[in-house]
């Protein structure tokens, strides 16, 4: 365990996450004056399980709040790699949206070399990362110029069953056979869900909609149907640029399944491999092989799918260089249209997490080596970076990247993760958000790590838009039961007009 103690009861966050960033197996607690660390921590401390104790003082006298943030993490991180010996891919930056940095910077007329000095003066982001992410940007730009976003947008619709719970999960994930009676009673809340919706969004373009969870293959297909048509009926989709559904587990998919999908016009799907190592899949609970994965990606094309994606996650159990690079060869001879190349992150609510001792003794690195032939295989069959983000307790500390063929990114995960436009979220789980046209101000975002993370290391900049959210409880008994609060919370937040 790190204790780090401030001088200040502020940007404790942020020290938080880059301590963690350079250690990532301690546990990491940040004490500013007058906090006494848990009870549990503290009796760890006295077990003298404390690895080290760092003090911080926060910068005085700066002019405002982002440049005391700058020049502490800036300190901070030349400390913490003198101490390591080593340096970060994206330097100081904790935060999920790097690309947010090269957008906000070529919105206002920067260079490329001009963008890649401040990140990599300001931030100290390696100079390959800072290339990455303005390369990013740009295609960003060109694909959301294409149609007034903040004036539309997005539905997002949870389904929170799986076959089975993968080992790193932390979405709203129930197994479906354990689950089957509450499956009639959540698709009852749901459509009310997704109608008082519909009414709020009344005149508004939908342009994307994407079918998430969980896993909304592991429904029935007649439930699949009942699903897509509620929301064929109940929307207007004539705007609707991109209609994407999650068929991620190759376990869950069926020829009668993808007819129902194909029949309703849906034109993006996903079929995760996240692996194509057999003995990953089954340390990892994804309880499918990789045949399966192979044969549910050929069905799909034969019936005429032409977007599909595939997701895969580097760092796994287990898995080394040799791994990825088998992974990639058969990535490279089916050549999907999309690929999603994740960093494994360990989140607090997954069963990797809780069950860690049982999994100490697997390797689970992510390295450059691993992370450039990923890159490479995904740049030789011409799929090219669109969309980028970054989690906590990344393997590697790296990031995750959407690669897709010209003309086939995922606009939905463009618009989500540089909330450039409003979601509206209906489901066990989900996060609905409301993009205003005033400049966002430090602490107008509602509370959690999640706007934390959102903020941090951004240059305010006039047409970053406020943003409230709201959620949904994750629970299905209780998403049930309390539909009706999960609909009033939604009218609080988009029930008044905006001034666009
Ligand atoms: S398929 Fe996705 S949502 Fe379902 S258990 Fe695995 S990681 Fe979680």
């Amino acid at each position: 365990m790190i204790i780090v103690r401030t001088d200040q009861d502020d940007f404790t966050y942020d020290i938080h996450s880059l301590v963690k960033a350079f250690y990532p197996a301690e546990d990491v607690i940040v004490l500013p004056p007058g906090k006494e660390a848990p009870v549990r921590q503290r009796q760890t401390e006295s077990a003298a399980e404390v690895s080290r104790t760092m003090d911080v003082v926060i910068p005085q006298g700066l002019p405002d709040r982002k440049q005391t943030k700058d020049a502490l993490k800036q300190g901070l991180y030349q400390r913490l790699v003198a101490e390591t010996g080593r340096e970060l891919p994206w330097g100081s930056l904790t935060g999920i949206r790097p690309v947010r940095i090269p957008m906000m910077m070529l919105a206002e007329g920067r260079t490329h070399a001009e963008i890649s000095d401040h990140m990599r003066q300001t931030y100290f982001c390696s100079e390959k990362k800072a290339r990455l992410a303005i390369e990013i940007a740009e295609r960003e730009r060109s694909i959301l110029q294409e149609a007034d976003y903040t004036a539309g947008y997005s539905l997002y619709v949870g389904i929170p069953f799986c076959p089975t719970t993968c080992l790193y999960c932390s979405f709203a994930s129930y197994p479906v056979k354990k689950c089957h009676d509450q499956i009639a009673p959540y698709l009852s809340a749901l459509f009310r869900e997704l109608t008082e919706t519909a009414a709020l969004f009344a005149g508004r373009k939908l342009y994307t909609v994407y079918l998430g969870g969980g896993t909304p293959t592991a429904l029935e297909p007649v439930e699949l149907e009942q699903v897509i048509s509620k929301i064929k009926s109940t929307f207007d989709l004539s705007s609707c640029r991109e209609f994407t559904v999650e068929a991620g587990r190759p376990d869950s998919i069926t020829e009668e399944k993808l007819a129902v999908l194909r029949a309703y016009g849906v034109d993006r799907i996903s079929v995760n491999p996240q692996t194509f190592s057999q003995k990953t899949l089954d340390l990892i609970g994804r309880n499918h092989t990789v045949a399966q994965t192979e044969e549910a990606y050929a069905l799909a094309r034969r019936m005429g799918f032409s977007n599909i994606n595939m997701d895969l996650i580097l760092g796994l159990p287990g898995e080394n260089t040799e791994d990825v690079s088998h992974t990639m060869e058969r990535i490279r001879a089916l050549s999907p249209d999309d690929v999603t190349v994740h960093s494994l992150a360990i989140k607090r609510a997954s069963r990797l997490k809780i069950e860690m001792d049982s999994y100490r003794q697997y390797q689970m690195e992510n390295t450059s080596e691993q992370m450039e032939i990923a890159e490479s295989v995904c740049r030789e069959i011409g799929r090219t970076p669109y969309y980028l983000y970054r989690q906590k307790n990344m393997a590697g500390n790296f990031e995750n990247v959407g690669y897709a063929a010209p003309g086939k990114a995922g606009i939905y995960n463009i618009l989500m993760m540089e909330e450039v436009g409003d979601i509206a979220a209906c489901g066990a789980g989900t996060v609905s958000k409301r993009v205003f046209p005033d400049g966002r101000e430090e602490g107008t975002l509602t509370s959690s790590s999640e706007v934390a993370q959102s903020r941090d290391g951004l240059p305010r900049a006039k047409l970053e838009g406020r943003i409230e959210r709201c959620d949904t409880v994750k629970d299905l008994d209780q998403y049930i039961s309390r539909i009706g609060e999960m609909i009033e919370r939604k009218r609080e937040l988009f029930g008044t007009e905006k001034n666009l």
